[in-house]
């Protein structure tokens, strides 16, 4: 069997469905979708498929008008939704807190495919006997799968915005805060979450063992609303516990959000801001520069490492009275958001032989969790957690990716820090939304062989002149995302590209290239322009493969295959957020890729099934699966670590190509002057360097 011929036919198979799926016009540049849930399935047991959005089959050829990024309309999307429903005032008179009957909440967590379940080793949570305890018990079973046979539990889904004030009680300000986003139906990690983390003894009244509260760890897919799932619960604990303790004036730092990358977490500043906006609350983003309130101990000369060590640290330290002193408290705030190596940089920058710690805090949120616990970060992390001494700590974990073997590092830690701490170890509670470790089934996958390194080039310069294209599928419209493998291909990339673009659609500067090798002022401005519309095309590594919310990207390009089905769906969730229809994610892959395709093909297919895409809808056939070979662990975890090594040096690793060269020239002549202006002011933007950077990490 001639594989390579297998693959060709392959990258012509998948067009008819994507077609009819692109052709709806309904892409995410084009606005916000009035629901974001990305599963409902109303009748149980009725076939689960979404369904495609009826459309003409006109695809037009030409750049779409720039409008990349519409914010969300709040006015239209409320107009819709009032044609369905009642109209609610933007800010509602409390109204009594209502209570489902646990079959009802059984049934929208099923429709929803929402699984809840006690991760901890030893499940201390148990359910009042009642009289249909046999009944339910049986219905649990049934529904249980094989591979899955923990108990699940039920509790209040947020079934309405409008119930986190009536029933949750946050405060009025937060409630109109988010109804200011254009925010009407809460997402499933939202419907799930929400209740538990703000009043868990609420969400879960039957049910034992909440009364110190709850550690939680949510798997959701990419764009679903996780960043609002976690900063609701922490502002919400932070204003009530002013509001108990009546401490208006002095401000704590009580919360702390660890996120992979500083892109994310200036991201997650600025939700944080909108929802704060008139609390009092305050939100920070940690820099290099930033001082914050700490406690200094002193510590014992063989305390320093991390990690599955964290028990013996700490009772190494046991008997020694420490001795504690005052920082004095530059940056005051309530919730700071930072990358690991910012805030240990802080915390071991103190005089030698103390450690800072934050007794303060009693909110750890990590976002993208299972990178922060990846061998990359992990020890940071470790330390940051094992920083936050406060005996109410609550940690939550939040991704849409996460590995058994992360699950049980979690488990391990908030053992032996609840031991070392002589606390009980509050249960850890993990949502999962869907399947996990799935891409969101709302995008469209493309598998494209290009055979070589030159023909990725050539498949990417179809992509950029869709109206050239030949028979290769919808076309891929601005804005959109092409990741590499290295920071070198990211550059070189960019350069070969730089002139694609015609002058008169805006030449150059169109196209940027964004990684950890630039100073952290270029990346932002970047990062400003391509939200605004301005770059159409961003060339980047895996730096921006988490997290960062583009909410118009109509599509993502791996120039270079993931290193794992993890970052797959992490690159592929850059589109599609919040339900969007119609974005689409294409993956090249080289003659040299195929021992690692199937990988991403699994990934697919698993999105394709969840999506109800059958036959010839789907982009991966059960033939193009047989016929890939299957990727041992050993390569799987070289690609992992070290990518496809061909791409790392060596003549394989440069992008290329002659006729990139005369195109060059032949621009020049064309518009000599005005393109050279271009090139000035791109050089310009990508060149300041006042900072070093923290992070090196994901990009290689
Ligand atoms: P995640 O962290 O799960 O990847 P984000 O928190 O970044 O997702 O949210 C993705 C996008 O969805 C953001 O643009 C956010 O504003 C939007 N969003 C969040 N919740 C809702 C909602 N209930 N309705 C509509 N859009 C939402
Ligand atoms: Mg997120």
């Amino acid at each position: 069997m001639d594989i390579l011929k297998i693959l060709s036919r392959g990258t012509k198979k998948t067009n008819t469905a994507s077609t009819s799926a692109t052709a709806t016009g309904d892409l995410p540049s084009s606005g916000a979708k009035v629901n974001p849930q990305l599963y409902n399935d109303s009748v149980r047991g009725q076939k689960r498929k979404r369904q495609a959005n009826q459309t003409d089959d006109k695809v037009e050829d030409e750049l779409p008008e720039v409008n990349f990024f519409p914010a969300p309309d709040a006015t239209s999307a409320r107009e819709q939704e009032s044609a369905k429903k009642p109209q609610r005032a933007a800010s509602p008179p409390r109204k009594p807190t209502k209570r489902l009957p646990e079959d009802e909440c059984r049934q929208i967590f099923r429709s929803h495919r929402l699984k809840l379940t006690i991760l901890s080793k030893d499940q201390e949570l148990k359910k009042p006997k009642k009289s249909s305890k046999k009944k339910q018990k049986k219905a649990v079973a049934e529904e249980d799968t094989k591979n899955d046979s923990k108990a699940q539990l039920f509790p209040q889904p947020l079934e309405s915005f409008a119930d986190l004030r009536n029933t949750y009680g946050i405060s009025r300000r937060v409630a109109e805060n988010l109804i200011a986003q254009g925010y009407r139906v809460p997402t499933e990690v939202q419907l799930g979450c929400l209740p538990l983390l703000l009043r868990p003894e609420l969400a879960l009244p039957d049910t034992d063992g909440l009364d110190n509260g709850i550690n939680f760890l949510a798997v959701a897919p990419t764009g679903s609303g996780k960043t609002v799932s976690f900063l609701i619960p922490a502002i919400n604990k932070i204003m009530r516990r002013r509001a108990l303790e009546k401490s208006e004036g002095s401000r704590e730092l009580e919360a702390i959000i660890v996120a992979p990358t500083r892109e994310l977490s200036h991201q997650i500043v600025n939700e944080g801001l909108k929802l704060l906006q008139g609390t009092g609350i305050k939100i920070v983003g940690m820099k290099k520069t930033t001082n914050i309130s700490v406690e200094q101990q002193e510590i014992a000369e063989d305390s320093s490492d991390e990690g599955s060590d964290d028990e013996d640290e700490e009772s190494a330290d046991e008997g020694k009275p420490k001795r504690t002193q005052k920082v004095r408290p530059a940056t005051q705030t309530d919730i700071l958001v930072t990358t690991p190596r910012l805030l240990i940089n802080f915390l071991t920058s103190g005089p030698s032989g103390t450690q800072r710690v934050l007794p303060g805090v009693r909110d750890l949120i990590l976002d993208e969790a299972d990178v922060l616990l990846d061998p990359l970060f992990r020890e940071h992390t470790l330390s940051i957690w094992t920083a936050c001494t406060n005996t109410d700590l609550r940690v939550s974990l939040w991704s849409a990716t996460m590995g058994s073997n992360i699950e049980t590092m979690i488990n391990e830690k908030l053992e032996g820090r609840a031991e070392a701490l002589g606390l009980p170890v509050k249960p850890l509670l993990r949502l999962v939304v869907g399947l996990k470790d799935t891409a969101v089934p709302n995008i469209i996958h493309k598998l494209v062989y290009t055979a070589s390194e030159q023909g990725k080039l050539l498949a990417l310069r179809q992509l950029l002149h869709p109206s050239r294209a030949d028979d290769s599928g919808p076309p891929l419209r601005p804005p959109f995302l092409v990741f590499t493998q290295t920071i070198d291909r990211a550059t070189a990339l960019h350069e070969e590209l730089k002139y694609d673009i015609p002058l008169e659609a805006g030449g150059p500067s169109r196209i940027a290239a964004l990684h950890s090798g630039l100073a952290e002022s270029a990346r932002a401005a970047i990062m400003r322009k391509f939200r605004a519309g301005d770059i159409w095309v961003l060339i980047t590594t895996d730096v921006l493969a988490r997290g960062v919310d583009f909410a118009g990207v109509n599509g993502v390009v791996n120039y270079d295959v993931p290193g794992s089905s993890a970052v797959y769906v992490h690159r592929a969730g850059r589109t599609g957020r919040a339900g969007r229809q119609g974005g689409i994610a294409v993956t090249f892959y080289t003659k040299e890729d195929i021992p690692f395709v199937k990988t991403v093909a699994n990934v697919i297919a698993v999105s394709e099934k969840q999506a109800g895409k059958t036959g010839d809808e789907a982009t991966v056939q059960k033939w193009l699966l047989d016929a890939l070979p299957n990727v041992g662990k050993a390569d799987r975890k070289k690609l992992r670590e070290r990518g496809v090594e061909s791409r790392r040096s060596g003549s394989k690793a440069k992008i290329t190509s002659k006729s990139g060269y005369e195109r060059r020239k032949e621009n020049n002549r064309r518009g000599a002057i005005e393109g050279s202006k271009r090139r000035k002011q791109a050089e310009a933007d990508g060149s300041g360097d006042e900072d070093g950077d923290e992070w090196g990490g994901i990009d290689d």
